[in-house]
């Protein structure tokens, strides 16, 4: 009995609320108004461009590679002196004297320009189109050498004028070419080919042969910018090339920005950087 009344109550009260619903959707029915929206068909609100491609820009850790290879940078030209290589004694004049070498990084800037640390970019340019061509690391002995570090390193009077002191020269070789650094002098003259900047200039794209006595028994290689010597295994060896393998240097000899010729001069080597 009890069970039948609780039923019917709750049929009730659901058949109420079924009801109540319906009634309120007829209220709402008579009391709605509707209006037309009337716009044209070009008229829009706000204009939606056109979407375009976009291509993604690298993310500074994928500039950082050629090919395969970190990319060179000035920083790679730092001085190689250390405070921790011990003075070393020469005979000048007759006298044994004490040689020291420099702090290197930790007491000196690279050579500068308008303020800032500057190595010529052309040997920055040819070592990373070395490494892109080659997919092999160059490996730099020596870019800027300050003259402490110079006068510790290549003590020969030949090197007592280097462009290493004033941030133009570099000497390095190719990992993984160590033995052919005739194919790496090829890749050197391909650069001035496929470079857009010298296309039909033959003063940059063609190298002749520098004929007159130097240091090296190869006849080194030339344009109008740059000077190439091949050091073999048994030449110019100092502090910074004590390896075993042959190895290139590249002279800069005309500076393209400034259209003059880079000479060496004891004030660009002495004054031209930050000591710390
Ligand atoms: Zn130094």
């Amino acid at each position: 009995m009890l069970k039948n009344t609780a039923f019917l109550l709750l049929a009730l009260l659901v058949g109420c609320s079924g009801l109540e619903d319906s009634e309120q959707k007829k209220i709402r029915k008579m009391n709605a108004i509707g209006e037309h929206i009337y716009r044209s068909h070009s008229e829009v609100l706000f204009a939606i461009p056109e979407p375009k491609q976009h291509v993604r820009e690298n993310y500074p850790w994928e500039d950082s590679y050629v090919g395969n290879q970190v990319r060179i940078t000035k920083a790679f030209f730092q001085c190689k002196g250390s405070s921790k290589n011990a003075p070393i004694t020469r005979q000048h004049n007759g006298q044994s004297v004490y040689v020291s070498d420099c702090g290197g990084t930790l007491q000196h800037s690279l050579p500068l320009r308008e303020r800032k640390e500057f190595v010529y970019p052309v040997l920055i340019d040819i070592l990373n189109y070395i490494q892109e061509k080659t997919q092999k690391k160059v490996v730099i002995t020596c870019g800027h050498s300050c003259p402490t570090h110079n006068t510790y390193s290549a003590p020969a009077k030949c090197n007592r004028t280097s462009k290493h002191m004033i941030g133009a020269e570099v000497d390095f070789y190719v990992k993984g070419l160590e033995w052919s650094p005739q194919v790496i002098v090829g890749f050197i003259e391909q650069y001035y080919k496929e470079h857009p900047d010298f296309q039909g200039l033959e003063k940059f794209t063609h190298f002749e042969r520098y004929e007159k006595e130097t240091n090296v028994s190869t006849l080194p290689w030339y344009n109008k910018e740059i000077f190439v010597k091949l050091f073999k295994k048994d030449e110019g060896r100092d502090l910074d090339n004590d390896h075993q393998f042959p190895y290139l240097c590249i002279q800069v000899k005309w500076d393209r920005d400034k259209e003059e010729a880079v000479t060496y001069t004891w004030s660009k080597a002495f004054n031209n950087y930050l000591r710390y």
